[in-house]
Formats: C-alpha cells, sequence, structure tokens
C-alpha cells in the first residue's frame, strides 16, 4: 500500500466509525501489560490479507435473508473454545463431518436448504465470569481464551499476551484452509454421504444416520439413472462465525472493502455479541453497528422488549434481510415464559430477524463431583420450548447454535449413551463450556428434524 492509499484507507475507517467504541465503556478485554505491545499486535494483524472476503460475507446475509423468511434454516455449531493444540487434522475434520451430517438429517427430514456454519476458525475469545481464578490460595488472571493467554495455572502462562493474537489470526488462517479444502474438494460431495460417517464409535444415532444415508444414496441413483447432472452436489457452502469480543483483534481485522467502500470484519463471515456485553450504549454493540457482515446478538432470560427493540434500531436501522439473528439461550425452564413477550414485541416494530436457539448456555451446572457440565435432556426441552414459542407467535424458528465436537468426549450428561456423573471424568477435554460429543449431535438433529418437519 502505498502512503496516500493508506491515508485514504484511514480516512475512510474514520468516516465510519471504525473507531468510536475506543471512547464507550467496554467489558471483558484483557488487562495488557504494555499498550506498545498491543499496538504493534494490531498493526502487524492490520497488515495481514482477509480471511474471509466481502463477497462470501455478502452471499451468507442473503442466505440467511431466507432463513429469517422461513426458506431456510441455519446449523451453527462448534467447540465453547477453540484451542491453538486443537487445531489438528483431525478434530477439524471430525467437527465438520459432524456438522455435515446434522446438515444433512436437518435437509432430508425437514426438505430445507440448511446453512452451514462453524463456530470455527476464531471461535478463541471467551468472555469469563471472574477476572481472576485462585486455585490453592494463588490468585492469578483468569483464562481468556487461547487468543489472550494460556490455561496453565502458572502467572507466565496466564499473562495477557498480545502476539497471541498473531497466533490466532494464523491458526483460524489454517483452520479455514482445511474447512474450504473438505467442502470444496469433494469430501463434502453428497455421495459421499456414507463416508462422514466412517470413523466414529457404532451407537443407535450412527445406525439411524446410515438408514438415513440409503435412503438418500437410493434416491441419488435414481436421479442419476434418469440423467440429472450433480454437479451441484460435489461442494457446499461452509461458513465461519466466533463471538467478536476482542476488539484489538476484531478493529484490525475489519477492512473498507474496496468494491464498495464498506467495512467488513474480514476475521469471519458472521460475528456475534455475547450475553455479557450486549450493552446498548457499550463497544461492541456500536462497533458491530457499523461492519457489513450479519451479526448475532445473544439473548438471555433478563432481555426485555425494550431492549429487543432499541437492539434492533441500534443494528438494524434499515431492516435489512439477513443482517441480524437473535440467539437466544434462556434456559429449558425459562423459555416458555421469556421467549414469547419478545417474539410479540418484534411484531410492533415492522422487524424481521432470524431466530435461532442456543438451548446450551441456559442449561449450565456444576455435578458435586466439580465437572461444569449440561443435561441433555434439558438441551432437547429448550429446542422443544424455542419450537413451541414459535409456533404459538406464528414467527419462524429459523436455526440452532450449539457446542458441539465430533469426537467422543464426555461432557454432556445423558443422551442414548447415559453419560452420568461418573462417567464425565473419563474423556472430558473442553477447558471452557461442556460440548455435546458426536452421538449427542446427531441425536439432536434427529429431534430438531422432526420439530420442523412438523412446524
Ligand atoms: C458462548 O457462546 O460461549 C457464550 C459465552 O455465550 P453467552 O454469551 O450466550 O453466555
Ligand atoms: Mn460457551
Amino acid at each position: 500500500m502505498s502512503n496516500s492509499q493508506a491515508a485514504s484507507a484511514a480516512d475512510s475507517a474514520t468516516l465510519a466509525g471504525l473507531d468510536a467504541w475506543r471512547d464507550l465503556p467496554i467489558k471483558q478485554q484483557p488487562d495488557w501489560q504494555d499498550r506498545d505491545e498491543v499496538a504493534r499486535a494490531s498493526a502487524t494483524l492490520a497488515g495481514l490479507p482477509p480471511l474471509v472476503f466481502a463477497g462470501e460475507v455478502d452471499t451468507l446475509r442473503s442466505r440467511l435473508a431466507d432463513a429469517a423468511a422461513g426458506h431456510a434454516f441455519l446449523l451453527q455449531g462448534g467447540d465453547c473454545a477453540e484451542t491453538f493444540a486443537g487445531a489438528t487434522a483431525d478434530q477439524i475434520r471430525n467437527r465438520v463431518k459432524t456438522v455435515l451430517q446434522m446438515a444433512v438429517v436437518l435437509t432430508y427430514a425437514a426438505e430445507m436448504p440448511v446453512i452451514k456454519m462453524g463456530r470455527m476458525a476464531g471461535q478463541f475469545a471467551k468472555p469469563r465470569s471472574s477476572d481472576t481464578e485462585t486455585r490453592d490460595g494463588v490468585t492469578l488472571p483468569a483464562y481468556r481464551g487461547d487468543i489472550v493467554n494460556g490455561y496453565d495455572f502458572t502467572p507466565e502462562s496466564r499473562r495477557a499476551n498480545p502476539d497471541r493474537m498473531i497466533d490466532g489470526y494464523h491458526t483460524a488462517a489454517a483452520t479455514l484452509n482445511l474447512i474450504r479444502a473438505f467442502t470444496q474438494g469433494g469430501f463434502a460431495d453428497l455421495r459421499e454421504v456414507h463416508s462422514w460417517n466412517k470413523g466414529f464409535a457404532e451407537n443407535p444415532a450412527n445406525a439411524r444416520y446410515e438408514q438415513l444415508a440409503r435412503e438418500i444414496d437410493r434416491a441419488i441413483n435414481f436421479m442419476t439413472a434418469c440423467g440429472a447432472d450433480f454437479e451441484a452436489l460435489k461442494r457446499t457452502e461452509f461458513f465461519v462465525s466466533h463471538e467478536a469480543l476482542l476488539m484489538d483483534y476484531e478493529r484490525p481485522m475489519t477492512r473498507i472493502d474496496s468494491r464498495t467502500s464498506q467495512p467488513y470484519n474480514t476475521s469471519a463471515h458472521f460475528v456475534w455479541i455475547g450475553e455479557r456485553t450486549r450493552e446498548l450504549d457499550g463497544a461492541h454493540v456500536d462497533f458491530l453497528s457499523r461492519v457489513r457482515n450479519p451479526i448475532g446478538v445473544k439473548l438471555g432470560p433478563s432481555t426485555t422488549a425494550d431492549d429487543l427493540r432499541a437492539l434492533v434500531e441500534k443494528l438494524d436501522p434499515d431492516r435489512e434481510p439477513g443482517r441480524l439473528t437473535f440467539i437466544t439461550r434462556m434456559g429449558a425452564g425459562t423459555i416458555r415464559d421469556a421467549l414469547p413477550p419478545l417474539l410479540e414485541a418484534i411484531k410492533t416494530i415492522d422487524a424481521r430477524p432470524l431466530w435461532i436457539t442456543d438451548p446450551m448456555h441456559g442449561n449450565g451446572m456444576t455435578t458435586p463431583n466439580g465437572f461444569k457440565t449440561r443435561r441433555f435432556d434439558d438441551v432437547v426441552d429448550e429446542v422443544k420450548g424455542f419450537f413451541e414459542a414459535h409456533r404459538a407467535a406464528g414467527t419462524f424458528p429459523g436455526g440452532i447454535h450449539v457446542e458441539l465436537t465430533g469426537d467422543d468426549v464426555t461432557e454432556c450428561l445423558g443422551g442414548s449413551e447415559h453419560i452420568d456423573e461418573e462417567t464425565l471424568a473419563t474423556r472430558y477435554e473442553s477447558l471452557c463450556d461442556p460440548r455435546l460429543n458426536h452421538m449427542q449431535s446427531l441425536e439432536l438433529a434427529f429431534l430438531v428434524a422432526e420439530e420442523l418437519g412438523r412446524r
């Protein structure tokens, strides 16, 4: 970039108000020790290539508009917190396969396009309920995700290190590269629908999946015999998303697109604002109000109708189709009371956001033996409550947001493997929230498919 080009990019960013957040109240940021180090890391990030392109972001917005209008369904899933060490070929492949399998189940049962989106390739920053953690009388900064500090409980590891943002970028790039290869290079071909099940342990959900895969095969064979051309089945669109939490990363990844002169956050196709950072006058809402990406907002049980209307006015003043997704995370015991007033409120302001359910974050609990977990039955119950509320209001239940992994971990209680409190200890790997394992994810997909089918 020449000096004059750099100057005009800076002018456009100022015009777009991309730094207005700096003067606003902000939550959940690391306690960086050295601002110069942060500025250097941010400048490095600003010079690195975009991870996603504006055109892809625009495509996603139009897909989400279809979902908001009731013609498609969004499946968003992945780790609570991705780790740098977890960005291995096997783990990424298993997560992509799990999402593809869930999407097939949903598409087939509901006869509706499914938009596939990973909580992947950038889900590295975590909000925490406390700034510090104390173990055996020693207090250190809380772990805020691999993009900020390390999980090991030592002062060196827990120090917020700005260079980790650069590592986060490169890990996201490597992850996204593999996702693109898997989904564009033949692996996601619908004729491979059986092979996505290979390598997973045998269990009832897999058996049910196999049966469905055989039906899909028969349908494809029939259409092939009729002379249909399946070029379109070879590839699938797969989008990536994360919580836009760490502003010193999100800001330098946001660029003015040369074609449209509009700001795009090029770190992911879709970014969302978490339940803890959605204050109307706070930094996160201001910043995301200014980017062109489709954005999400998590809504917990305390959300009022006024909050909702104000968020719409601020984040989607033009009521642009596909722009705004509300991700409700109310808790199984609360959703049937908390969601209906919000669905009614939206009707009073002529807005049509996409509504999706996160049946995970309102259902956390800690077992007597000290594991942070969730009951699969509560997850299922919240999903059912979500569909019920939308059925009653006449609005469209447009998607699901879940924490999952393709591995056979034991982090959530229940499911048809009957994971109990003792079993949790056998394979608990999450550094943050408990995830559905491969089988629980598939089981959930069958259940959502049934709900969607009888909508
Ligand atoms: C999350 O998605 O991991 C999370 C922290 O969610 P929420 O903002 O809904 O609490
Ligand atoms: Mn989480």
